[in-house]
């Protein structure tokens, strides 16, 4: 009887223990880039607001959890919405003023940082257009209390993209693939970090800022949720054309340096073909049928000086952004904060 209470004793000690193990619902810094987002926000934050509060009373996150929008530098009145929805809710919503348009990126940077430095648990990032399922964030806290300290959000379906932004997104990660950037397939920036992910970040000081590419760089232990990505409710992409070529651009260049190797291999395979044609001239020199000329010297001139002109556009490329990278300028500034 004696042997048995005292095999008992340990499992019982042990309950204490396992109370203190239960963990503190973590302190959510939800962060929302927005620019040029005045219709959007009131469609938005009602959706963010039940859900925060629906994650408070499921206690998957702490009181204390905050919206933080990040303005990024708008020209319209998305400041005013901002403010307005603070003097309603000042504990929770927060925001930062960016000085100017920095882009999406660097926006979302600023966002992360100041959630760190104001003490969150964790952050997550979503688009102020609610494109990515708000519901998905229970199972990236879900994926946060296993252990996980990034979560990826993966869209599971792209049927409500644009044929042209499908085909153009598939043709970029097979790019990437090849280019051996490790990016995740179907992840936009909704994701989720713990602190410790995000001190690691703040130690990445590029300019040139591509967030997909760098957070899986920076290892941990990571999870992944699917979502179904809706569409965008008002207003319109802010990434046109434009912006999403020189995106896909940043997006190789920043991570690898395999475009300067194909540069190489076609410039040496100019040049074998100047050097057959050269003995090709030769042999029709020796042989009488030198008149035969024209065209092939055409050909390659043209041949030749397009390579050329390529491999310096390639160059150019890495040389503008190592000139970027060493002028080590702040990312964004910070004009206001609420
Ligand atoms: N955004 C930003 N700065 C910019 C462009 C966009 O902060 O210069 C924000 C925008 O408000 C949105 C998110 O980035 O919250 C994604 O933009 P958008 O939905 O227009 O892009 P898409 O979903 O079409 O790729
Ligand atoms: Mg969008």
């Amino acid at each position: 009887n004696g042997t048995r209470v005292r095999h008992a004793d340990p499992t019982h000690s042990r309950i204490p223990d396992e109370v203190s193990q239960v963990r503190k619902p973590p302190v959510l810094f939800l962060v929302i880039p927005c620019y040029r987002e005045q219709e959007q926000l009131p469609i938005t934050t009602p959706i963010l607001e039940r859900k925060m509060g629906s994650l408070i009373d499921a206690k998957m996150i702490s009181q204390s959890s905050r919206i933080l929008f990040v303005d990024d530098g708008s020209q319209d009145h998305t400041w005013q919405v901002i403010e307005g929805l603070h003097r309603d809710n000042p504990i929770l919503f927060h925001a930062i003023r960016l000085a100017h348009n920095r882009g999406h990126q660097n926006a979302l940077l600023a966002g992360l940082m100041t959630a760190l430095e104001q003490g969150c648990d964790v952050a997550a990032s979503m688009d102020a257009d609610l494109q990515d399922d708000v519901d998905a964030l229970d199972r990236m806290l879900d994926e946060h209390a296993k252990g996980a300290q990034i979560v990826y959000g993966v869209r599971s379906s792209r049927d409500k993209d644009t044929w042209f932004k499908r085909t153009t997104a598939e043709a970029f990660y097979s790019v990437q693939a090849w280019m051996g950037a490790e990016t995740i397939r179907d992840h936009a920036d909704y994701r989720l970090m713990d602190r410790q992910a995000l001190e690691a970040l703040s130690q990445y000081h590029e300019v040139n800022l591509f967030l997909r590419g760098i957070v899986p760089d920076l290892g941990f232990t990571t999870a992944v949720v699917e979502y179904k990505r809706g569409e965008r409710a008002a207003g319109e992409s802010k990434y046109p054309l434009k912006k999403m070529i020189s995106f896909a651009i940043q997006g190789i260049t920043s991570f690898s340096a395999k475009p300067l190797k194909f540069v190489t291999g076609a410039g040496l395979l100019s040049t074998l073909t100047g050097i057959v044609m050269l003995v090709y001239t030769l042999i029709s020199l020796f042989t009488g049928n030198s008149t035969a000329g024209w065209a092939s010297i055409m050909c390659s001139l043209w041949l030749i000086g397009g390579m050329l002109m390529l491999s310096l556009g390639v160059l150019g490329e890495y040389i503008g952004k190592i000139y970027l990278e060493t002028k080590h300028r702040p990312r964004y500034n910070i004009q206001q904060r609420l």
